[in-house]
């Protein structure tokens, strides 16, 4: 350290006599010392407090104060005890010297003073003065120079823990307490953490100087009661520094043993608080040798533990939030409920994978758009009320197929602390098909209802009819064929009442598939619809009909009395709704796989919206429903008995030129053979 240098300090002499003091100056101003003088003990005391002497010459008998009193005096000043201090006493005086060794002083020199030696023992002082204040500034220098370094060492330490991703915590503390461990010169660094409620310890890190054993698993799941002196200290956050086991209390003879059991010689353990509570301890231990732990290593260690503490519980946080996070996603990846989140604006935020299948639209083409954006316009105003009032909406939505489907939307406000709305969670559920049973119940009960009256209505008429003619009958005396006429009415509507009831009986019966057995034969149907015609052609005159069939057709397997009740139908719906006649082409035509009939008349038609209906239970078009006696239920059944006989039935109509009812019935056996004939032969034309 050569750019340390000691400033020059007087020399204070302390005598009462003048003239030795001015003698005295003078041999030491020849050397280049500066003198200060002082004429007993206290003056010397006073003198050196301002003058601050590099050494004091003490004259041992002195009025005031004597040299012994004076030089115990300044020994215990502050800087008395750097300042050597050589004692003037009488020749062979060796209880003097004795005393004034007792009292502090350095060195001492005998009266009469031999000039020669003064300045020899003077300089020589001077020169250990200065020695020792060069020791102490480079002491100083090197203590500063150790905070620099240990200021740099926590500022690294502190900088690797930056914005760290929580999977490089445990290697980024396993490493920092490898540094810190090799910084302050141990052998062992660990990190222990509380927890069950702080009644446990567990050692998640720790590191060992090269051929130092470890001894991390004396450390784990151990309960804190194990050590009791230990845990009220580290409890109240005390840091506990041991530099020789020796010195343990007796008390902590559950500690001892425990660091005897780890080799260990020294052991410093530093308290670790997260928000004031004790979290853990940071360990040092020295297994070779003993160790003075210094104030400035604790302080770096507190520090270290604190970062490492913050960081693990930063890892946590993230943890439990990357978990929160993965568990909501579970849930809302298998959820069948769209769910999404927008912004307070409604713009969506996050949409779950579950939108595609509710929505058909990926959920990223939904993100940044609006939640409305797919509303049917109609629905809007009941989202939005959901949204913000309600908690709930159905409304309609464009599903990326192009269909529109009803949705069934739950709505959760989010608020911020403020209690400002900051945004929204919805959950979707396709209800369409319940929407569309709902619907389905209201239709039902609609013709429910209408089927009632329509009922009572064709009820009534004909037993109006038989009730009137019998009441006629009963009551006057008729001519016999006034009787006859009478009685072939009441047939007539008997037989039309019988006919509804029949009709009742069957839709009732044909819905529930229950009590109907169908009796299944093969059937011709070219057979079965020129039976079925004949009593038509020759029942109504005003029309033509027309039957366009080969002589056998591949059978199906069907029931005849059923299928006949088809064409029946088929056949007087033809009549019926031709109120002005006209012909009545009925067709047979067989397939590879099924037999095609279709019946077309010239009649008044329907208009695409009826048709629609045709085949729904109790439908009647407007047209028919009063002109034309009917119940709505003749196609209902017809189409319920071609269907139990796999086969299909539908209708093409213009209103004012006619309809054309077709259906079809599969094959018995498809027809594979090389003689098979798709097209028909019309051989037959019956009129
Ligand atoms: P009903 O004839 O007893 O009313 P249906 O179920 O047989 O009941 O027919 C249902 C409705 O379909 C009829 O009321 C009628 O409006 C219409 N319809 C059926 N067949 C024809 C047809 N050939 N021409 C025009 N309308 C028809």
């Amino acid at each position: 350290m050569n750019n340390i240098s000691v400033p020059p300090a007087p020399v204070l002499v302390a005598d009462d006599d003048p003239l030795i003091r001015r003698m005295i100056r003078s041999a030491l101003e020849l050397d280049g010392w500066s003198v200060v003088e002082a004429e007993d003990g206290s003056d010397a005391i006073a003198v050196f407090q301002r003058a601050s002497p590099g050494i004091i010459l003490l004259d041992v008998l002195m009025p005031c104060m004597n040299g012994f009193e004076a030089c115990e005096a300044i020994k215990g000043l502050p800087d008395g005890k750097e300042t050597p201090i050589l004692m003037v006493t009488a020749l062979n005086d060796t209880d003097a010297i004795k005393r004034a060794f007792a009292a502090g002083a350095e060195d001492f020199i005998t009266k009469p003073v031999q000039w020669e030696v003064l300045r020899h023992r003077v300089r020589r002082l001077m020169q250990m003065r200065e020695l020792k204040a060069i020791a102490a500034q480079e002491r100083l220098a090197s203590e500063h120079a150790h905070l620099r370094e240990l200021e740099q060492f926590m500022m690294s330490i502190s900088t690797q823990f930056i914005d760290l991703d929580p999977a490089d915590v445990d290697p980024r503390i396993a490493a920092a307490l490898c540094q810190i461990g090799e910084f302050i010169r141990v052998d062992r660094a660990y990190l222990c953490a509380f927890y069950e409620g702080g009644m446990r310890i567990n050692c998640p890190h720790e590191w060992c100087a090269p051929g130092v054993p470890s001894k991390s698993h004396m450390l784990q799941r151990v309960p804190v009661m194990l050590f009791p002196g230990w845990y009220d200290r580290l409890s109240q956050l005390d840091t506990i520094r041991i530099t020789s086991l020796d010195e343990l209390p007796s008390f902590v003879r559950a500690e001892r043993k425990f660091l005897e059991a780890r080799q260990c010689r020294s052991a410093l353990l530093v308290p670790v608080s997260s928000k004031g509570r004790l979290a853990g301890f940071i360990g040092f231990e020295t297994t070779h040798a003993e160790k003075v732990w210094l104030d400035q290593d604790i302080a770096l260690v507190k520090m270290a533990g604190e970062i490492f503490i913050t960081a693990l519980e930063h890892k946590r946080t993230e943890e439990a939030l990357q978990s929160n996070e993965r568990e909501l996603r579970q849930i809302t990846d298998t959820m069948l409920d769209a769910v999404y989140r927008a912004d307070a604006n409604g713009i969506i935020e996050f949409a779950s994978p579950s939108c595609w299948h509710v929505f058909g639209h990926p959920p990223e083409s939904l993100l940044r758009t609006s939640v409305f954006q797919h509303v049917h316009p109609d629905d809007i105003e009941a989202m939005r009320a959901g949204m913000f009032n309600t908690g709930s909406a159905e409304h309609r939505y464009f599903h990326a197929n192009g269909s529109v489907i009803w949705l069934e939307t739950l709505c959760n406000l989010i608020f911020t602390e403020e209690g400002q709305v900051e945004g929204i969670v919805l959950a979707s559920r396709d209800v369409t098909q319940r929407k569309r049973a709902q619907h389905e119940l209201q239709e039902l009960n609609r013709l429910k209802t209408e089927f009632l009256s329509t009922a009572a209505h064709e009820l009534r008429t004909p037993l109006t009819s038989i009730r009137g003619f019998s009441e006629l009958l009963l009551s006057r005396n008729l001519d016999a064929d006034r009787q006859k006429r009478f009685l072939t009415m009441i047939n007539e509507q008997a037989t039309r009442l019988g006919k509804l009831i029949d009709d009742l009986l069957d839709i009732s019966r044909l819905e529930a598939k229950r009590n109907l057995t169908l009796a299944m034969e093969p059937v011709d149907m070219g057979v079965l619809i020129a039976q079925a015609l004949s009593p038509f052609q020759e029942s109504s005159p005003q029309h033509r009909f027309v039957l366009d069939r080969c002589p056998s057709y591949p059978p199906v397997l069907g029931d005849a009395v059923r299928l006949t009740q088809v064409v029946e139908n088929l056949l007087s719906n033809a009549r019926k709704y031709s109120p002005n006649g006209g012909m009545v082409a009925v067709r047979v035509a067989s397939s590879d796989v099924d037999i095609h009939v279709s019946v077309q008349d010239e009649g008044i038609g329907m208009a695409l919206d009826e048709q629609e209906h045709l085949f729904e239970k109790f439908y009647r078009a407007n047209a028919s429903n009063t002109a034309t006696n009917g119940t709505g239920l003749g196609l209902s059944i017809s189409k319920l008995i071609v269907e139990l006989h796999g086969g299909a039935i539908w209708a093409e109509s213009e209103p004012g030129k006619g309809s054309t009812f077709h259906f079809t019935l599969p094959l018995m056996l498809p027809n594979l053979g090389p003689e098979s004939d798709t097209m028909p032969h019309p051989v037959e034309k019956a009129e």
